[in-house]
């Protein structure tokens, strides 16, 4: 089905077509193509950061992160439950055990619940700025430092957001807010970090191209088209952001006091404009068929099949994963467009205070 207004839709009216053009017509399409390492110093430079290490995916980009740091199997890593699986998976992945910590009130991870969670065995903490609202970074960098663990942002939602900890990585996929249709940046001020990244990310492939490779590492690297899309996407990224600011503020103001719906707190940059939301199945079907496309909230690590506990219940994050809705966040939604689903969400709630709305809407 597709939507008039869909969750999401990536914003290609730069130059991304002329770079994308010119890669192509300067045959460098690999992963050793210039424009790679353009993209990386653009982006580490927007962040403030040092290095940029570009690669295939967000979940690529942990991954990196955490062999870089050198976490493997009968290590512990701090996740926290309200997140996407492939933060935990990157753990797993490198066999070691993500240790779930629950959420607060803004869907990021409670530092309060953090420290009974640490173990001789922990080695590192993923905070992840969920939904675009950055951790309380002071109190984990705190943490870090009394326990003497590392930090890897999972900051794929958050782009933007000034890195702190010791790699942060970032997804480039096609609904976040830079994308590279799919792709991974980890970004980072240690130079060795930042060249172990880059060593595990090309097969761990020695420079003498002796076919001896000393690592188990991986193909995760980025190709020059890729690369092409994502830096005219970071060369307006001022305007995306601000952009997105403004969509953020106009639905705080459309949605303001509607009966059923609860806003959640103000974002450090919008990624998904999220929402807590009664009958919520009801009012997705009705915004469906205003051709509205909206999205549910994560589900918590604990009720996945890959990490299991029936305690999920009883957390947070199951709580906020049972009625969080994202609404169509994207650059290129108009005020109109805004006050249209604004309206009939409205709508909605007027018909159906006592959750029969699909039936009244159908007749
Ligand atoms: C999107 C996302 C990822 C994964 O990124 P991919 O590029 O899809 O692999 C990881 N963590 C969070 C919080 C995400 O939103």
């Amino acid at each position: 089905m597709s939507f008039k207004y869909p969750a999401s839709r990536p914003a290609l009216d730069g130059r991304e077509l002329e770079y994308v053009t010119e890669t192509i017509r300067d045959g460098w399409i690999s992963s050793q193509s210039p424009v790679v390492q353009r993209f990386e110093e653009a982006f580490a430079a927007y962040h403030g950061t040092v290095h940029g290490v570009a690669c295939s995916s967000g979940t690529a980009a942990l991954t990196l992160a955490l062999r870089a740091l050198g976490i493997g199997p009968g290590d512990e890593v701090i996740v926290p439950e309200f997140t996407f699986i492939t933060s935990a998976w990157a753990v797993t992945y490198t066999g070691a055990t993500p240790v779930f910590v629950d959420c607060g009130d803004d869907l990021d991870i409670d530092v309060e619940l953090i420290e009974k969670k640490i173990t001789p065995r922990t080695k590192a903490v993923m905070p992840v700025h969920v939904y675009g609202r950055r951790c309380d970074m002071a109190t984990i960098m705190e943490l870090a430092f009394e326990y003497n663990l590392r930090v890897v942002e999972d900051s794929a939602e958050a782009h933007g957001v000034r890195p702190v900890g010791d790699i942060a990585c970032f997804s480039l996929f096609a609904n976040k807010t830079v994308t590279a249709g799919e792709g991974g940046v980890c970004l980072t001020d240690d130079p060795r970090l930042a060249r172990q990244m880059a060593h595990l990310r090309a097969m761990a492939t020695p420079a003498d191209h002796s076919y001896l490779h000393k690592n188990l590492a991986y193909n995760f690297r980025m190709t020059g088209m890729q690369a092409a899309v994502a830096l005219a996407q970071v060369e307006r990224m001022d305007e995306i952001l601000a952009t997105r600011r403004t969509i953020e503020k106009r639905y705080d103001t459309l949605l303001a006091g509607i009966p059923g719906l609860t806003l959640m707190p103000p974002r450090d940059v919008l990624w998904m404009y999220d929402v807590r939301a009664q009958q919520r199945e009801e009012l997705r079907a009705f915004l469906a068929e205003a051709s509205i496309e909206t999205r549910l909230f994560f589900k918590p690590m604990s009720r996945q099949p890959t990490y299991f506990h029936p305690d999920w219940r009883s957390l947070n994050a199951g709580r906020f994963s049972e009625d969080g809705l994202h609404l169509p966040t994207y650059t290129a939604l108009t005020e109109e467009d805004q006050a249209y689903v604004a309206g009939k969400i409205r709508e909605f709630y007027a018909r159906a205070p006592s959750g029969r709305a699909v039936a009244a809407h159908g007749g």
